[in-house]
């Protein structure tokens, strides 16, 4: 482990951290929802059905890849496609599920998300796939995530919510909170007129372009002191 990793006791906290997070940011309530962080041989993942409120840090349950724990509280039900996906994506770091209210809505009607907005190369394509119904904490569940993520970091689930995911926590949370406000943004679109989409070409310049999107370092020798 490099010497600036994070601790197991740092990602604990950071995840219940991230927890409180997603209800304050009015992406799930309640128990709805689940985070998981890779770590070691495995992962850190939220148990099911505590309220972010109720939760600490060493409630937080580690499993393996090959879905074994010790821990007395109960992993995320979903604590499947958390597995699958972190097993399968070596480039993801951690993975939010949320229930948003925008992002179910769609959701909740089968859509995916066109590319109504530049942003939308935030999930790594021109569309936002909706994976098809599968009841909750079912491997058929992580199944049709999986498919839906494919050449994506993220995707909504049919009748259910999203699926957020990044190299750390922070991005994953980062890209929950963006989904979630492209829906908002075209659901408006669609009450105000006729979306425009904007072409395939022209995402996938975008998805370039973000790979060096970002807080540039200053060039102590310019001039102007602007980042470049
Ligand atoms: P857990 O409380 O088991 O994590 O379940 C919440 C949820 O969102 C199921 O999809
Ligand atoms: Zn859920």
């Amino acid at each position: 482990m490099p010497a600036d990793a994070p601790t197991e006791s740092d990602l604990r906290s950071a995840i219940v951290a991230a927890s409180s997070r997603v209800i304050a940011l009015g992406l799930s309530q309640g128990t709805s929802g689940n985070i998981s962080v890779r770590f070691g041989e495995g992962f850190l993942v939220t148990p099911s059905g505590i309220p972010p409120e109720d939760l600490a840090p060493e409630h937080i349950v580690p499993m393996d890849f090959a879905g074994r724990h010790a821990h007395p509280l109960a992993p995320s039900s979903e604590w499947r496609f958390h597995r699958d996906i972190l097993a399968n994506r070596p480039e993801v770091g951690a993975v939010v599920h949320a229930h948003p209210p925008y992002a179910t809505g769609f959701a909740i009607c089968g859509r995916e998300i066109p590319a109504v907005h530049y942003m939308i190369a935030m999930a790594g394509g021109p569309t936002i796939r909706c994976a098809p119904y599968a009841p909750y904490g079912t491997e058929a569940l992580s199944e049709v995530a999986l498919a839906a993520l494919e050449g994506r970091s993220c995707c909504l689930l049919a009748n259910h919510g999203l699926i957020a995911t990044g190299a750390d926590l922070a991005k994953a949370l980062w890209l929950a909170v963006e989904v979630e406000a492209l829906c908002r943004q075209y659901a408006i679109a669609l009450q105000v007129g006729t979306p425009v989409v904007l072409d395939d070409a022209e995402i996938a310049r975008t998805v370039e372009r973000f790979k060096s999107y970002g807080p540039r370092t200053i060039d102590a020798g310019s001039k102007t002191g602007r980042a470049s």
